[in-house]
């Protein structure tokens, strides 16, 4: 088997073993890290469809982590997926014509936790090996940050900071964070807007030398092994659906903020799993399908929606797909993204009246068609979607050249948004869990900092390991 190594977007840092490129998160020429292969697996897929989730993580992380011995990553794999809470960990289930991919059964009730319960095995492990420590930073809106909190909380060689607008995100989710009260894990209310939390984070990891003194580390879907994490679920809905219908291909619906987990959907298509699109969904702040039907990405100005966690204008793991879409071309990258920081507005040119990309098509749902579906989909088929799901499913039935199965990713439990599913549906209490019930009265922990980078600074080299 070949050695993966992992090189920037923008060509500019020497390539890195897999353990380096996840404790790097962002490459330090301010580009992303993309594997300098992407494994083909066609021929594998047959013995791969029988496989539990855990196998099958290990057999697709295997191929990318090749610097973890077999067994270590066995046991990272297992510890990480051993927290969620249904036997197949990913099930697949049925509403109407479509199929719904449940992410939704870890322990924070979001599709982040396949991802991020790995991150958290993972950076224990190398920092056991290297006798290291880490201070995770993150700006969260919501889902991020409790599933970052949930990876790590405990660890003893990583502090986490996480950063939420102050009495701007759900009180459910804010109670999922600040009801976390290990020693290691620090909440931090910024008195201020998201953008301003994710300012401030750039702020800090762009200070190279304060990033080093500290040992930032980051968890967003900049970091590779979230992508990678995401990659399995793919395959292993696929197979699924493959098995009870009998298609040679399916396709995907993905509710989209950052791009990260389309991405991994794009990833899995590349190595040879039969997807014939993805179509990726946004909510009003809809760069993303403003791109994919123009070519033109464009940067707006972002509104808050019932479906919070795609409340995004400019989409972090964009830049990897730019990468490919330029042939691989790192000075093209460089442009373009000059381009956008300079201007916030990009091109790339589109042959003819041909979409701007065969494999990726998009479209946006509003408020108004989210709640209208979930609606729709509880009254038919007793169906609770949360919002986020509920765009991603509105813009596959807007595809009604539907050969494929069309399978759904449902990024998070419905209990999350009890207010916009009491909104749609008129009824209250529809959508609960008793891992939420239980927060309630808990003790929690938080500081409330001023908006400022000084402040956030101070905070962490006082508190950090
Ligand atoms: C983060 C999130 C998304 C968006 O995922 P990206 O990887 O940022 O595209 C969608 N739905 C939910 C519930 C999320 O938490």
């Amino acid at each position: 088997m070949k050695d993966i190594h992992y090189i920037s977007t923008r060509g500019q840092q020497a390539p890195l073993s897999f353990q380096d490129a996840v404790m790097t998160g962002l490459a330090r020429d301010g580009g992303l890290l993309v594997p300098d292969e992407i494994p083909d697996v066609s021929d594998r897929l047959a013995t791969w469809r029988d496989l539990s989730y855990p196998e099958l993580a290990f057999e697709i992380m295997h191929l990318f982590a090749t610097d973890i011995p077999e067994e270590d990553l066995r046991g990272l794999v297992t510890r990480a997926y051993s927290t969620f809470m249904h036997p197949a960990i990913a099930p697949v289930t049925k509403a109407g014509d479509l199929w719904i991919l449940e992410l939704f059964h870890g322990p924070t009730l979001a599709f982040k936790d396949i991802a991020l319960q790995f991150l958290g095995q993972l950076y224990a492990y190398i920092l056991e090996r290297r006798d290291g420590r880490l201070n995770i930073l993150a700006a969260t809106s919501g889902d991020t940050g409790s599933a970052a909190i949930c990876g790590v909380r405990g660890q003893r060689r990583v502090n986490i900071f996480v950063m939420h607008p102050h009495g701007r995100v759900s009180p459910l989710q804010e109670r999922q964070m600040t009801s976390v009260t290990d020693a290691n894990v620090f909440n931090l209310a910024v008195e201020g807007a998201f953008d301003d939390c994710q300012s401030i984070m750039k702020a800090l990891f762009n200070d190279l030398p304060f990033k080093d003194a500290y040992a930032l580390g980051s968890v967003n879907s900049v970091n590779w092994a979230r992508i990678l994490a995401q990659i399995v679920y793919y395959f292993y809905a696929a197979f699924r659906v493959q098995e009870e219908t009998g298609a040679e291909a399916v396709q995907f619906a993905v509710p989209t903020g950052n791009f990260g987990d389309i991405l991994a959907g794009w990833y899995a298509k590349q190595m040879g799993l039969p997807v014939r699109r993805l179509l990726l969904a946004t909510n009003e702040n809809d760069i993303l399908s403003r791109f994919f039907h123009t070519g033109r990405y464009v940067r707006g100005q972002v509104v808050p929606t019932v479906n919070p966690s795609m409340d995004i204008q400019v989409a972090s793991n964009f830049e990897r797909w730019l990468y490919y879409k330029l042939g691989r071309d790192p000075a093209a990258v460089r442009e373009r993204m000059e381009t956008f920081g300079r201007e916030g507005a990009m091109e790339i040119p589109v042959r003819g009246d041909g979409p701007v990309d065969v494999e990726i098509r998009a479209g946006a749902s509003d408020t108004k068609h989210t709640l209208a579906t979930i609606k729709r989909y509880f009254e038919r088929y007793g169906a609770v979607l949360d919002p986020h799901t509920a765009a991603g499913v509105f813009v596959a039935e807007q595809y009604d050249d539907r050969e494929e199965p069309t399978i759904c990713l449902s990024t998070a439990h419905p209990a999350k948004f009890p207010a916009a599913i009491e909104q749609a549906t008129g009824q209250q209490g529809l959508a609960h869990h008793p891992l939420l019930d239980a927060l309630e009265g808990l003790p929690t922990r938080c500081a409330v900092v001023p908006n400022d980078v000084t402040a956030v600074r101070t905070f962490l080299a006082e508190h950090a390991r």
